[in-house]
């Protein structure tokens, strides 16, 4: 009976989707340099399992941690015994799974016999097949195009929009971090909006008579897909590193500046390994190829999720860029721009002032390869859901979005170079 039991649990970890009953996201607020660093220790503790989704950084900046139900006792005991302000953020991570994984199935019944909703999470599937049907819908503007395979071998569809001929181009990702669904799901968006608007919006239109649009909506295919089947918690790829049993390379540690600095983990079992070299990721390497090949990408940029932040080199090193000024300006005109729909606010600034220094992110390396305007969005929201976004704020999230990168697409098309 015990052997049974043993073999019915290690194949449901297996096979089953990892469950997060009882988990709670807890919410910190160390005042002073001590809490931070009984934070950082509490944070090496390993068999405590804990997911920070927003790390520890200075005082009177709140922490975010998913903590294992069976840890919480412990953990809630130790930061009573040292004083540190805490709160709930989310008091059953499970509940929110639940709803969002109904909320998807709903709306699969639905669009079978609709139309397509950009207003929920969808499947890579279904990624993909709307990206065909846009090509087929636009063919004059709309293309796909394969720039690589993922680790276990999908594809890598990149968009393009282009009114013909090689024109300087601005590259738009999204996803590179898997859990950050929200990303994904507003690229798919842009991506009908991009359509659907040349010929009809003054301002895109001339953006794309001037310069070619590449957007990849699902930069981490391998890990997207485990995190709809397996573990929404997934951020990583899904590489295996010999001599570890513990899977997947952050990849947006894993670019080729500043590699293995601040910032970045050499231990494979952490969510920011930064692999074993720079561009071990063939995901990475893919789109470093792509760019390189190119020659002529003139704006990079990436989508994540969450803390509405809107950012730009760098993140390795804490010095000034030469366009420091300019990018300044310009992230702060698309954050009011943002802003100015729903009243969502960004801050705006450095890497490595914003966050924390953190190496081998790909706008550094995109900044150090020559292209001037690189910026990292992380979209909505600030802590309440975090990572799991309620799909009813994709919309807004998207549209607003939109907004601010418009703005940086309007200043990349009259600042060529
Ligand atoms: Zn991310």
């Amino acid at each position: 009976m015990r052997l049974i039991l043993f073999f019915g649990a290690l194949l449901g970890h297996i096979y089953c989707r990892e469950t997060f009953v009882g988990d709670q996201v807890l919410e910190i607020l160390p005042r002073d340099e001590e809490q931070i660093k009984n934070l950082v220790e509490l944070e090496s503790e390993e068999h405590l399992q804990l997911d920070f989704w927003k790390p520890t950084t200075t005082p009177g900046q709140t922490v975010h941690v998913r903590v294992p139900f069976v840890n919480l006792q412990a953990v809630k005991v130790f930061l009573e015994s040292q004083r540190i302000a805490y709160s709930i953020m989310i008091e059953d991570v499970q509940v929110l799974l639940d709803k969002e994984n109904e909320e998807m199935l709903f709306n699969q019944r639905r669009e079978r016999t609709g139309n397509f909703n950009f207003g929920a999470y969808h499947s890579l599937e279904e990624i993909s097949q709307k990206m065909d049907d846009l090509v087929a819908e636009y063919p004059d503007l709309v293309s796909k195009v394969k720039i690589g395979s993922s680790f276990e071998n999908r594809p890598m569809n990149v968009l393009k929009f282009s009114t013909g001929g090689d024109k300087p181009a601005i590259w738009l990702d999204a996803g590179i971090h898997a859990r950050e669904w929200v990303t994904q799901a507003t690229a798919l968006w842009t991506a009908n909006k991009i359509a659907a608007d040349y010929g009809n919006d003054p301002s895109l239109t001339s953006i794309l008579d001037t310069m070619d649009i590449f957007l990849l909506p699902v930069t981490n295919p391998d890990g997207y897909v485990f995190s709809q089947t397996k573990n929404r918690m997934w951020r990583k790829t899904r590489s295996r590193v010999p001599g570890s049993l513990c899977v997947g390379v952050d990849p947006n540690r894993n670019w080729d500046a500043g590699f293995g600095g601040p910032g970045a983990s050499n231990n494979p079992c952490s969510d920011s390994y930064h692999g074993p070299s720079a561009n071990s990721e063939v995901e990475v390497k893919s789109i470093v190829d792509f760019i390189k090949a190119h020659g002529n990408v003139k704006a990079f940029i990436t989508l994540h999720s969450y803390s509405q932040l809107l950012m730009f080199p760098f993140g390795y090193k804490c010095t000034k860029s030469e366009n420091f000024e300019e990018l300044d300006q310009v992230a702060q005109k698309a954050a009011n721009a943002l802003k100015s729909l729903h009243g969502t606010s960004y801050k705006v600034g450095p890497i490595c002032s914003v966050i924390y220094q953190a190496s081998g992110g790909s706008i550094d390396w995109s900044f150090d390869f020559g292209i001037k305007y690189s910026f990292a969005f992380e979209l909505r929201d600030t802590g309440r859901y975090g990572f799991l976004l309620p799909a009813t704020q994709i919309l807004p999230t998207a549209e607003e979005t939109w907004l601010g990168l418009k703005t940086i697409m309007e200043h990349v098309r009259d600042h060529l170079y």
